[in-house]
């Protein structure tokens, strides 16, 4: 039989059949009068109601009907032809009221029900309980008989969950018994209230009981709803409805949990808007907080798609947590998420320095040996302010190989810090120059690594490549930003930004170690650069690494006038300019670095991705 393709339909087969054959085997129609089927009209529409009207338990809202104390009470009272007949007439209600519920759930449930209730009446005999009004001698069956309702109850329900795989048996248990067992209990005490309500007067108690029974379902639904509003506030942030800080970081320990006990992939993406100060500065606090709030809008619509989870982490920054997912695939979709966002018009954006809504953004990919979430959330923070550093509005995957504090480690932040400050007046005239020296100096942090260059050497080959296109300033801005082949009167002005950067370097003392990669770095190893047509060694070592290395960068991005070259096109024409344009000692030492990157070529080309692709 096909339904009995899997041990959970055999299960539900087999139960549904015990539990009918046990029905029809042991149901006697009492001698009922008048008065009699009346009262199990009665039970059996209590129960229905009651059925409706179910009690929501927190935190997860399962729900507990008192359909149950009516049974029992039934039990106790009348015994277990009447109570089998009130099953019966109920469940016939009930499969016709709700035929929307496929029939062998009905059947399931009809068959449990018959179970737990003959057993119960057979162990409620066993121990010597007489059915009847309440009586003190009969606590003890009373007690035994509730156990075997509801102990019978967990185990039929219990193995179908288990057989079906849904739950494992101790999570089923603990979950089960813990949120229920004290309503469970409950149940038996109001079955005894029952049958002490019904003793004057049986319907009169039992429409009593219903009433009180019903006006509790009403409460403790108003109660949950509370639950509910005031969890919901608790989690959420007040500004734009994603959750906040501290409900994502539970979230993701849950989320890093599961990744590592399963083997399962788990990335997670922190997001920091671009220039947010200069927005608020421009149009107020008001409409900054709108475009939070539209941005977050955007990210939750994406979010779902996949089936991320989103969160306000702090100020302008969010974070996303994505289950299933490597860092390519993060980098994918929060690629694609960036260029939306470059796309989508958020009223007054234009003035940014972008001229567009941009973030920048920084992924990191959970590990066996993440020893825990924040230094999960501490390395995509790092990658974000990687991004920043390369120019922004850029995804960065982490990558423990790159010292994005090297800074840090070799003193230099008072100095970058100044040396940035000048660099930012590119960013009203050619954001271009901005990003290009942001992305060179981040090679050079890198490259000056694998070098063996002191640690002044070292500083003075970063701070040159932050700085090396300073002079471009003074050339102007047509020509800077032209779309289109430079005419000869325009190259000339071009090439004088090296003699305008030495001049502007030269006034600051501190920075004349600089002057030579400014002024150089456009000499070539044959001797056909410019400004002086230097050649081989008499151009300073640093600047014949600096020019390597702008080069790459140039060959690698994208320009008005120029065609992107490929990482394998870059590296073909790099050895090609071997002893040419380039010192041969450097070449080798610098694909390798560029291949260290990441040990995929499609890895290292998401890299060197063109800022505004
Ligand atoms: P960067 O590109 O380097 O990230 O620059 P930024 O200006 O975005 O970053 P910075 O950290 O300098 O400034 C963040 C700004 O975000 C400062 C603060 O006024 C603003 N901000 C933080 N929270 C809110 C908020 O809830 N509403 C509004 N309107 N502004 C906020
Ligand atoms: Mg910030
Ligand atoms: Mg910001």
């Amino acid at each position: 039989m096909r339904i009995l393709k899997t041990p959970a339909n055999t299960y539900l087969f087999l139960i549904s059949a015990i539990g009918s054959l046990s029905f029809a085997f042991l149901l006697k129609l009492p001698e009922s009068t008048q008065m009699d089927l009346i009262m199990i009209l009665a039970l059996a529409g209590s129960i229905l109601l009651l059925n409706y009207y179910t009690i929501l338990i927190p935190p997860k809202g399962n729900s507990l009907s008192m359909d149950s104390s009516i049974y029992l009470a039934s039990l106790f009272m009348y015994g277990l032809d009447t109570t089998l007949l009130v099953l019966f007439i109920y469940s016939i209600i009930f499969f016709i009221s709700q035929r929307r519920i496929a029939w062998w759930k009905h059947l399931f449930n009809f068959a449990v029900y018959s179970l737990m209730i003959i057993c119960a009446y057979y162990s409620f005999i066993f121990t010597n309980g007489s059915t009847g009004p309440i009586r003190l001698n009969n606590i003890f069956p009373y007690l035994i008989s509730f156990c075997t309702y509801f102990g019978l109850n967990l185990l039929l329900v219990g193995i179908y969950f288990i057989i079906a795989a849904t739950v494992s048996i101790i999570n089923y248990f603990k979950e089960i018994v813990k949120e229920t067992i004290a309503t469970y209990f409950s149940t038996l005490v109001l079955s005894l209230v029952l049958v002490i309500l019904m003793k004057p007067d049986e319907l009169f108690g039992l429409s009593l009981f219903t009433c009180i029974a019903f006006l509790l379902s009403l409460a403790f639904k108003q109660h949950f709803n509370l639950f509910k509003e005031v969890t919901e506030k608790a989690n959420k942030d007040y500004l734009t409805g994603l959750n906040n800080h501290g409900y994502f970081k539970e979230i993701l320990a849950k989320l890093v949990k599961d990744a590592q006990d399963d083997d399962g992939s788990l990335s997670v993406a922190i997001l920091d808007i671009d220039d947010f100060k200069k927005y608020n500065d421009l149009y107020g606090h008001i409409q900054g907080d709108h475009l939070l709030q539209e941005f977050g809008a955007l990210l939750q619509t994406e979010a779902d798609k996949a089936n991320y989870i989103v969160a306000r982490y702090g100020g302008e920054e969010f974070a996303i947590a994505m289950p299933n997912t490597d860092r390519n695939k993060a980098y994918s979709f929060m690629n694609e998420l960036r260029k939306k966002a470059n796309d989508t018009y958020y009223s007054g954006v234009e003035r940014l320095p972008y001229g567009c809504f941009s973030f920048s953004c920084g992924i990191a990919e959970c590990e066996k040996e993440t020893y825990s979430i924040s230094e999960l959330l501490n390395k995509a923070d790092q990658a974000m302010y990687a991004g920043k550093n390369q120019g922004k509005n850029l995804v960065q995957i982490y990558n423990a190989n790159s010292e994005y504090t090297v800074h840090h480690s070799l003193f230099l932040e008072k100095e970058l810090e100044e040396a940035e400050y000048q660099l930012k007046i590119f960013l009203s005239k050619d954001v271009y120059t901005y990003r290009h020296s942001k992305r060179v100096y981040q090679y050079a942090v890198d490259f000056s690594r694998m070098l063996n260059l002191s640690i002044h050497e070292r500083k003075t080959l970063i701070l040159g490549a932050l700085v090396h296109d300073i002079g471009k300033i003074e050339i102007p801005r047509e020509i800077l930003t032209k779309k289109g082949k430079l005419d000869p009167h325009e190259w000339e002005m071009m090439k004088k930004h090296v003699t305008f950067g030495k001049e502007i370097i030269s006034t600051n003392k501190k920075l004349e170690d600089l002057i030579p990669l400014v002024e150089l770095h456009h000499e070539r190893y044959d001797g056909k650069g410019y400004p002086y047509g230097l050649a081989g060694k008499s151009i300073p070592k640093l600047a014949r690494i600096l020019c390597l290395i702008d080069s790459f960068d140039a060959m690698t991005t994208e320009r008005p006038y120029q065609k992107t070259k490929t990482f394998q096109e870059a590296i073909v024409e790099l050895r090609e300019c071997s002893g040419k344009q380039f010192d041969p000692q450097f070449i080798e030492l610098f694909i390798e670095m560029i291949k260290q990157w990441d040990n995929s070529e499609e890895e290292i080309e998401k890299k060197l991705v063109p800022v505004n692709s």
